[in-house]
């Protein structure tokens, strides 16, 4: 990065937008910031009180999305009750929106068209493709169908792409045989929010595991008093596994790393296009 700026070219800017003391945003939304520095991209946090109008946060994004000087936009979810998540995304620039949650990103991602893809599935296609897991014709279960994991992780994985072509089910609080299915599975994306839902007896032997859940766990031994925990009861399903990630140090990075890709990309495109700089 420090060589783009050298060389006059605009440096990636992204903009996190924090609202209210959420003390799991806190950390998510620092660790983005961290994450900037680390790669040379610019960054600001913009704080802001939990009382917050749904009026005055909209005229601060209408704001950033005519500053030439932003190039990604991030609300960390959730927002306070009285406040729609869905209006303040829609009203995003899809161009800027980073976080691939606006309806034109999510619409184009459907259609296997240009988008920004949300961070989290995004990071785990890459992590697919950078350990050549086979996702071809195999039937991967996704667990959970969050706009932000499950649902878009469905998608891409049934796209016509690789990492994709599976044959992909996607269970939710009210499938009744969760445990069937995933016996079925040779890749299961765990995406619930319930510390160690997946145990052995739901897992074939060498399927490939991914474990999106972050669950604070009270831990009287730990400092913070509480440890983050998976969706996987890692301890018996790693021995049966061709792949699993840990919780922490799996998913998370690479969430942040896509969110990185995602920001260097909506500068490039902005800036460096007629000089078919890659993105
Ligand atoms: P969410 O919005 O709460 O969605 C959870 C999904 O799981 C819902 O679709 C829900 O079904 C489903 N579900 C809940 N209990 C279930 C059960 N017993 N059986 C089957 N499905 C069940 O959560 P999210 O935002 O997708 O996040 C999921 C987890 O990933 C959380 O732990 C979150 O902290 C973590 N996360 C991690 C990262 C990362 O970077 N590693 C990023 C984002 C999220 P219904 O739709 O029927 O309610």
């Amino acid at each position: 990065m420090a060589q783009l700026a050298v060389r006059g070219k605009q440096v990636p800017h992204l903009v996190a937008v924090l609202v209210g003391n959420n003390g799991a945003s806190e950390t998510y939304v620092a660790s983005k910031v961290k994450a900037c520095e680390e790669v040379g991209f610019k960054s600001t946090l913009i704080r802001l009180e939990d009382s917050i109008s749904s009026l005055k946060l909209l005229d601060i994004i209408a704001e950033l999305n005519t500053d030439p000087d932003v190039d990604g936009i991030l609300v960390q979810l959730p927002l306070p009750e009285h406040i729609s998540a869905d209006e303040v995304i829609n009203a995003i620039d899809p161009n800027k929106d980073v976080d691939g949650f606006h309806p034109n990103n999510v619409g184009r991602m459907v259609l296997g068209q240009p988008s920004f893809i949300p961070a989290t599935p995004y990071g785990i296609m890459l992590l697919l493709e950078h350990y050549k897991v086979e996702t071809r014709g195999r039937h991967a279960v996704v667990v959970g169908r969050s706009h932000i994991v499950g649902r878009p992780m469905s998608i891409l994985l049934s796209g016509n792409g690789n990492p994709g072509n599976a044959t992909v089910t996607i269970c939710h609080s009210h499938t009744k045989n969760v445990k069937e299915i995933c016996l079925t599975a040779d890749i299961i994306i765990a995406a619930l929010g319930r510390p160690n839902f997946i145990t052995a007896d739901m897992v074939k032997e060498g399927a490939a595991i991914i474990d999106v859940g972050i669950t604070r766990v009270p831990d009287t031994s730990k400092k913070s008093g509480y440890k983050i925990t998976g969706d996987v009861d890692f301890e018996t399903v790693a021995p049966k596994c061709s792949y699993i990630t840990p919780v922490p140090g799996g998913v998370g990075p690479m969430t942040i790393a896509a969110l990185m890709k995602n920001t260097f990309k909506a500068c490039a495109l902005k800036h460096y296009y007629d000089e078919k700089e890659s993105v």
